[in-house]
């Protein structure tokens, strides 16, 4: 695939070989097994010395054009698409930590990681330190000699706090780690880590990618080398992605640009709008200039994303009526979608954890996310501000 066009251009017109039927748009591959044309193909496919499609759990061209196209555009060597966001993330780290190895994380990464590295990566041996974004500067400090990577999302979920990459790539560097960020926030349209130093750049395809609330999907894109380690491994545990969903996805992806030109334009309209308000407190959105990080988002994205978080005066109870207020925003668990989304993490995604380490993670009582969608600014406006009432 060509990488000297404009973002928007490989978006569109990176795409598979052309059958004998000549199609227009990439066909969809539904098929679990490939044929070969004599026991010596099959033995060359099966030896690694032809690159070629064998089965489904290893490799689809559906699947193939998804992750490579991804790969285009974060500026990444090569890549490999999975079933969801979590099949990325674990499968990658499971691809490449030994016991004994220690990760050296952002405490405010998506729910999931965050049970993966507290409950389930002890059982293998493998130990975390979680740092707080106003430790960022002083995280060498929490290095050990077993640490083996450096594991980061930014924009953060659900407080919208941004980490600075070439803090964290220069720290890698120095240190030998890897740099791992999940970059499923902003989209490989706002950021690309990898110019910052990242090895590897996972996303949960499930959210703007799609960014129609239909399929789920995942990808990892990054060092060659390192990513043939990840293939490997998932070609032996089948965490893939569907055909189906890859088709889906990899269309999508020829729309992100425009899309998320829309996104970002509503959703710093919408935070405008919500720090004139007298009942949402807090509100931090990338690209307000009240940001904390301000200075870094706009140094290292490109547009502000899609998601605002504020907190609602009067905690948890008015936090779960602004929620009960909302009737065109959805209720849902869901995020970057077209649909705008509200959610309050102290009574749904976060209600499980203790009053402290939700304190920890900067989840307060009144804390609400929204993921601004593609409706009418105003109709979103309106909706929010009848909420706020
Ligand atoms: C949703 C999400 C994931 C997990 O993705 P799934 O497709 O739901 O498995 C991982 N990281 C971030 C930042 C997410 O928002």
């Amino acid at each position: 695939m060509s990488s000297n066009l404009h973002f928007e251009t490989a978006a569109i017109r990176n795409q598979m070989e052309r059958t004998h039927f000549q199609e227009h748009s990439s066909p969809v591959y539904l098929t679990s097994s490939y044929i070969f044309d004599d026991a010596e193909d099959m033995r060359a496919s099966f030896s690694d010395e032809k690159e070629r499609n064998i089965y489904s759990r290893f490799s689809n061209p559906n699947t193939s054009e998804f992750a490579e196209k991804v790969a285009a555009m974060e500026g990444a060597e090569a890549g490999h698409a999975f079933a969801t966001g979590m099949a990325a993330v674990f499968s990658t780290l499971a691809a490449l930590l030994d016991s004994g190895d220690h990760i050296l994380s952002a405490r405010s990464v998506f729910g999931s990681t965050h049970t993966l590295f507290a409950k389930y990566f002890p059982k293998w041996n493998i130990s975390h330190t979680f740092f707080n974004v106003d430790e960022v500067e002083a995280i060498e400090n929490l290095i050990l000699p077993e640490t083996k990577l450096i594991f980061a999302e930014t924009p953060t979920n659900p407080g919208v706090d941004i980490l600075d990459l070439q803090l964290l790539g220069e720290v890698a560097r120095k240190h030998n780690l890897l740099l791992v960020v999940d970059n499923c926030f902003a989209t490989p349209y706002l950021q690309n880590p990898i110019q910052y130093g990242a090895d590897l750049v996972i996303h949960s395809a499930t959210k703007l990618m799609d960014g129609q609330g239909r399929v789920l999907g995942g990808v990892t894109v990054g060092r060659a080398h390192l990513i043939r380690e990840i293939y490997l491994f998932s070609r032996n545990t089948g965490p893939a992605l569907s055909p189906f969903n890859a088709w889906i996805l990899s269309k999508s992806l020829e729309t992100l640009a425009v899309r998320l030109d829309r996104h970002c334009e509503n959703a710093l309209k919408v935070a405008e709008f919500l720090e004139g308000e007298e009942k949402a407190e807090n509100v931090k959105y990338p690209f307000l200039r009240s940001h904390p990080q301000y200075e870094i988002a706009k140094r290292q994205m490109k547009l502000g994303g899609n998601i605002i978080s504020f907190e609602i005066q009067g905690g948890l109870l008015a936090g779960r009526e602004f929620i009960d207020k909302v009737s065109l925003c959805s209720r849902t668990a869901n995020l970057g979608d077209t649909r705008t989304i509200v959610t309050h993490p102290a009574s749904t995604t976060h209600s499980k954890l203790s009053e402290d380490e939700r304190q920890e993670a900067g989840i307060t009582p009144g804390l609400i996310r929204i993921s601004i969608g593609l409706e009418h600014v105003e109709d979103i406006i309106k909706d929010l501000q009848k909420a706020l009432i």
